[in-house]
């Protein structure tokens, strides 16, 4: 019998309706004849409600009681699933990620998951249940309670899918895959049926918000194939699998943007070794994740760095840079929180010379302003200003023509 892992997303499960609709689809394909193992996010906006209460009751929530508390939101929606489906006539058991057999790391509210061992879910199948998974969670090697951050159920369903054996996970959520370009931006985008591992990694890297990264990464590395498809429509969406010779090779897949990053320059700079190595230990020891980074070469021994981030971290940034002003020798530091990250990205770059000389065109015939520029084998992403961005993606979306047919 073939094993599915079906994932779905809070909007999929936002209330009774959403749930008794949910608990259906998986009777039909238990129906169909599949092997069901089912992993749920918390219900609706549940978690960012409890991370709300949390802030409202300590301005620093320990870590620990974080994870004990938002852990709290899948096992909701686990349990209320399985009430349902015993009404579909559907026998099924909710289980903790702990009960799972999630090992993570031990660090609260961004674990890592260490092994899967997943032997209460086999003996709930064998006993014709259907499993139903808390996700975003897991107990540590200390035993204690863990979350892996944000969106993490994606990554709860692909490593269970991983560790089971499933022929396919199964992503369900409110939109009906992954697209060549934001619908709310570009509202001729095509749905694209299949996409390679690698694509679906730039773009989740750099703004598409459909999977969360790490679990494509998780995807990518057990060779896990991965369905995107919506749990209001049950239409087929996008397969993510690895990249096959029976793929369409577009030279550009889709165009992706994010206005989630600030940047941040550090000007007149000595050219000499260990100025950049200073800077970005220091930045790195206050766990800013810093993404795209320009260097220019030199005038008269001196530089400008710039380099962008998280938006969130823009104000320590700041302080970390003033800070070293001093003792690197820099005459400024400026930072503009206005910016957004334009990508275009697609497997058939890599033997398609020109693509990045169209990107520039087409930003150029709009009159948009290129500020930064960084590449990867499949990927090409500009920095411009924020007020620009949707406008790029447009023209890029046009210029590359990813329209839906027939619009
Ligand atoms: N409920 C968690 C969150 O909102 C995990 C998830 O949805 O995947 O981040
Ligand atoms: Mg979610």
């Amino acid at each position: 019998m073939a094993l599915v892992v079906q994932k779905y997303g809070g909007t999929s499960l936002a209330d009774a309706e959403r749930i008794r609709a949910v608990a259906e689809h998986v009777a039909r394909s238990t129906r169909d004849g599949a092997q069901v193992v089912v992993v749920v996010s918390a219900m609706g906006k549940t978690t960012d409600d409890l991370i709300r209460l949390a802030a409202e009751v300590s301005s620093s929530p320990p870590p620990r009681e974080y994870d004990m508390l938002v852990s709290v939101g899948e096992r909701v929606s686990a349990s209320l699933l399985c009430m349902a489906l015993a009404d579909f006539g559907v026998p099924a058991a909710s289980f903790t990620g702990s009960q799972a057999g999630i090992i993570t790391t031990t660090e609260h509210t961004r674990a890592r998951i260490i092994e899967v061992r997943g032997d209460r879910l086999r003996d709930a199948m064998a006993e014709g249940k259907v499993p139903v998974v808390a996700g975003f969670q897991g107990v540590s090697t200390d035993r204690e309670v863990t979350t892996m951050g944000r969106g993490a159920s994606d990554t709860t369903a692909v490593a269970l899918a991983a560790a089971l054996g499933a022929s396919m996970c199964e992503i369900y959520t409110d939109v009906t895959g992954v697209f060549s370009a934001d619908p709310r931006v570009v509202p001729t985008a095509r749905r694209l049926p299949r996409i390679s591992f690698e694509e679906m990694l730039e773009i989740a890297a750099t703004g598409g918000r459909v999977l969360m990264l790490r679990s494509v990464e998780f995807a990518r590395r057990y060779r896990v194939q991965l369905h995107v498809r919506s749990s209001f429509t049950w239409e087929p969406g996008t397969v993510v699998t690895e990249e096959g010779p029976d793929m369409e090779q577009a030279v550009v897949t889709a165009v992706t943007h994010d206005t989630s990053e600030a940047k941040v320059t550090v000007s007149g700079v000595p050219d000499r070794p260990g100025v950049a190595a200073r800077l970005f230990r220091a930045l790195a020891d206050r766990s800013i994740n810093v993404d795209m980074i320009v260097q220019n070469i030199s005038s008269h021994g001196t530089t400008d760095i710039s380099f962008t981030l998280p938006r969130l971290d823009l104000a320590t940034a700041v302080e970390v840079c003033r800070g070293l002003s001093g003792e690197l020798g820099a005459s400024g530091v400026s930072a503009d929180d206005a910016i957004a990250r334009v990508s275009v990205i697609g497997a058939g770059m890599k033997s398609h010379p020109g693509v990045t000389a169209s990107m520039f065109e087409t930003l150029a015939s709009e009159g948009i302003n290129i500020e930064m520029i960084s590449t990867s084998t499949i990927r090409i992403s500009c920095v411009v200003a924020e007020q620009d961005v949707e406008r790029a993606v447009r023209a890029l979306h046009g210029a590359f023509e990813l329209e839906a047919p027939g619009r």
